[in-house]
């Protein structure tokens, strides 16, 4: 499944003429069909090897009898609905009409994202109207020439985001095991939670004889799902000179972090939290892993509240950035309290894999940037358009900003804990990667 583009703008400006060009030849089959109806003309669309579905609204209005106005926001309505993303021409010879105006102070409140395009901007004739659309409040326009082709590189490149959320949407439907690693500072109890984990006995006879405990990823099946168990020196024989192993585990841990998909960070709860355990945290997050941590050898501690306040202190101090990290304690030994870890790694796993829509999401950002507006930057408000995702696994999402300068830091952070509370997002990395149109 591609995405879908649909044209809308006021009649004449074009939005035939770049239909046709996007779908190519192939368009003029359709068209010359009889009985095609011209309420919704839908093809296959490409720009270089980008594909999707495209809708042209050009001739709707015509089957409505009523104010050309209310005609266009009819057509628009539905196209909207169906599009991913879509394209405002107006006609940059002419200019920008009242009509485009109160056309544009509809679409600012869209839920779909719209791209502005200010077509027939060959030559220089179209110079003038393409400034002035500047003012219609829909960001930076696309000067394109649909009749003669230029632009469609920039068109490229403000489409290509919404390809990419497609493609990703589509890898995820196969079922692979899901990477699950645990890691922790030597002697955290990582080789007797792996056992536990998958029965010691088949783990130390092993399938064929000799398996050796120096393997790097056990498959196995949790509640009917496969998980692939990757490990540090925890799988490692014990017999190994112990000092070593302590000097390589934070590197190794980050080679082991790199394949996973979720990370359950064992620490030891005989121990405190200590900086190597938020070191490995951190590594966690910027790789972009759901994070789960286990406090062991529960059984041992003493005084639990205390440890467990300790813990979470420490970590809303040192890593705000997973505000909401499910802390589970067992007792790996006895494999008490083991049977709430794999729901919890379950459940990271869904939420680093959670998809917002786009309406959603804008609906969202509508009510963020009105209780929060963006800062100015050199004397101008930062203006931000709209936002998509690009991405899951972690969440990641493209602001689209319409105007130059630096979105500060703090901003980016109202947003990504914005997302975190209204989509329940605890214990993931969420990414926002600022965009200017061009
Ligand atoms: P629609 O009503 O929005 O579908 O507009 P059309 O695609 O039918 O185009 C309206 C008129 O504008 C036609 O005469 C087109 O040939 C012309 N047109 C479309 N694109 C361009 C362009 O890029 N440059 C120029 N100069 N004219 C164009
Ligand atoms: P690794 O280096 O992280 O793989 O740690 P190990 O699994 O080798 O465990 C280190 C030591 O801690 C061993 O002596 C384990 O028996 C002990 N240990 C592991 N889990 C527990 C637990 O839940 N309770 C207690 N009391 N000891 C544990």
């Amino acid at each position: 499944m591609s995405f879908t583009v649909a044209i809308i703008g006021r009649p004449n400006v074009g939005k035939s003429t770049l239909f046709n060009r996007l779908v190519g030849k192939k368009l003029a089959l359709v068209d010359d069909t009889p009985g095609v109806t011209r309420d919704r003309r839908e093809g296959e669309a490409s720009i270089g090897n980008l594909k999707f579905k495209v809708i042209d609204t050009a001739g709707l209005e015509e089957k409505f009898d009523d104010s050309l106005e209310a005609r266009m926001r009819r057509q628009t309505e539905i196209a909207l609905e169906e599009a991913d993303v879509a394209l405002m021409l107006i006609d940059a010879r002419i200019g920008i009409t009242p009509l485009d105006k109160h056309f544009a102070g509809w679409l600012r409140k869209s839920k779909t994202p719209v791209i502005l395009v200010a077509n027939k901007c060959e030559g220089k004739a179209g110079m003038p109207g393409l400034m002035e659309s500047f003012s219609l409040g829909l960001g930076e326009p696309i000067a394109l020439s649909a009749e003669h082709g230029e632009g469609m590189a920039e068109l490229f490149d403000v489409l290509l985001p919404f390809e990419k959320q497609e493609a990703d949407e589509d890898a995820e439907e196969e079922e692979k095991p899901l990477q699950l690693a645990i890691v922790g500072r030597p002697n955290a109890g990582k080789s007797t939670l792996v056992n536990y984990l998958i029965g010691e006995d088949r783990m130390l006879t092993g399938p064929e004889a000799g398996v050796t405990r120096d393997s790097i990823a056990v498959e196995w099946t949790y509640e009917g799902r496969a998980v692939k168990l990757v490990d540090t020196a925890g799988l490692r024989k014990k017999a190994r000179v112990q000092q070593k192993l302590e000097k390589l585990s934070v590197a190794d841990s980050l080679r082991v972090i790199r394949m996973a998909e979720v990370v359950v960070l064992l620490i030891d709860g005989e121990e405190s939290f200590e900086k190597q355990d938020l070191t490995i945290a951190a590594h966690v997050i910027e790789e972009g892993r759901a994070l789960v941590i286990a406090v062991n050898k529960w059984d041992t501690v003493k005084d639990r509240q205390g440890a467990l306040k300790l813990i979470r202190d420490r970590l809303s101090i040192s890593l705000p950035q997973v505000r909401g990290v499910p802390v589970i304690t067992i007792s790996a030994l006895s494999g008490r309290g083991v049977d709430r870890l794999m729901p919890a790694v379950m459940e990271v796993y869904d939420l680093w894999n959670t998809r917002i829509s786009t309406a959603r999401l804008n609906r969202w950002l509508e009510v963020m940037l009105e209780q929060h507006p963006p800062p100015m930057a050199k004397g101008r408000r930062l203006k931000i358009r709209y936002m998509t995702q690009v991405k899951a696994r972690p969440p990641t999402f493209s602001l689209f900003m319409s105007s130059r300068g630096e979105l500060p830091e703090s901003y980016l952070r109202y947003l990504v804990n914005g997302l975190r509370t209204d989509f329940n997002l605890p214990a993931v990395p969420i990414r926002i990667f600022p965009r200017t149109g061009k």
